[in-house]
């Protein structure tokens, strides 16, 4: 899905639909409802957004273009471009001075053509300054979802959460995951819940004991027909 966008930088109503798209992807492969706060699916799957790949795969070009050497096209029209060209215009290479203001990476320009970083000295900083920056934002954007509290400020990137792991895989452990997520992320439906929403009348009190309203603390806590597993756990 992601293929050669980073010769286009793509932007605005664009961008936004190549990033929902891949958000709702990531949602269908966790089990997760569509809606979804945003935060949690970066969380849970330690993915970066859609655009952070594009950005990073933009730099990286950038940096073949500028080892490409002097004689090359590429590297040519690249001088050319950032020695005259301003903020406004709509050229690739501005696009990724901009890029690189936005991830608080040193001009292109010095960075390039005066002190080049080893090949791989440069996908290391591009890796953390981009991973850094989506870090904080996706971590500070989950402070502000009450659903998310159980899981705020948890995004690092390129790890799963851990409460989509399982110890071993196998079958009965991966059925549990989207249990487990529906609870942590807040979108489980409880007969409180389905009562609440819902125009017929449905009766809040928990069908596996017919004694309480089934809530989640009820259900984690309080039931009385799953205290033979909760038992052992605490
Ligand atoms: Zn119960």
């Amino acid at each position: 899905m992601l293929y050669g966008l980073e010769t286009l930088i793509p932007n605005g109503k664009n961008l936004h639909l190549i990033n929902k798209q891949y958000k709702k992807m990531l949602k269908q492969i966790l089990s997760l409802t569509t809606n979804l706060a945003d935060p949690a699916v970066y969380i849970i799957s330690g993915q970066l957004p859609a655009e952070a790949e594009i950005h990073k795969r933009a730099l990286i070009s950038f940096d073949n273009i500028c080892r490409s050497g002097k004689s090359s096209m590429e590297w040519k029209i690249a001088e050319r471009q950032l020695s005259i060209k301003n903020m406004r215009s709509n050229s690739w290479f501005i696009e990724i001075k901009k890029l690189c203001l936005k991830y608080d990476i040193d001009d292109p320009y010095s960075i390039c053509f005066v002190v080049p970083l080893s090949k791989l000295l440069w996908k290391k900083l591009i890796s953390t300054k981009v991973n850094g920056y989506w870090e904080k934002r996706i971590n500070d954007g989950s402070k502000l979802y009450p659903t998310l509290s159980y899981l705020e400020m948890s995004y690092k990137v390129g790890q799963c959460h851990p409460i989509a792991r399982t110890v071993d895989a196998n079958i009965r452990d991966i059925a549990r995951i989207p249990v487990r997520l529906k609870i942590a992320t807040g979108t489980y439906i409880f007969q409180t819940n389905r009562a609440a929403f819902n125009q017929n009348k449905i009766d809040v009190v928990c069908m596996l004991c017919n004694y309480s309203e089934e809530t989640l603390a009820h259900f984690l806590l309080g039931c009385t027909r799953l205290e033979y597993i909760r038992k052992d756990i605490l």
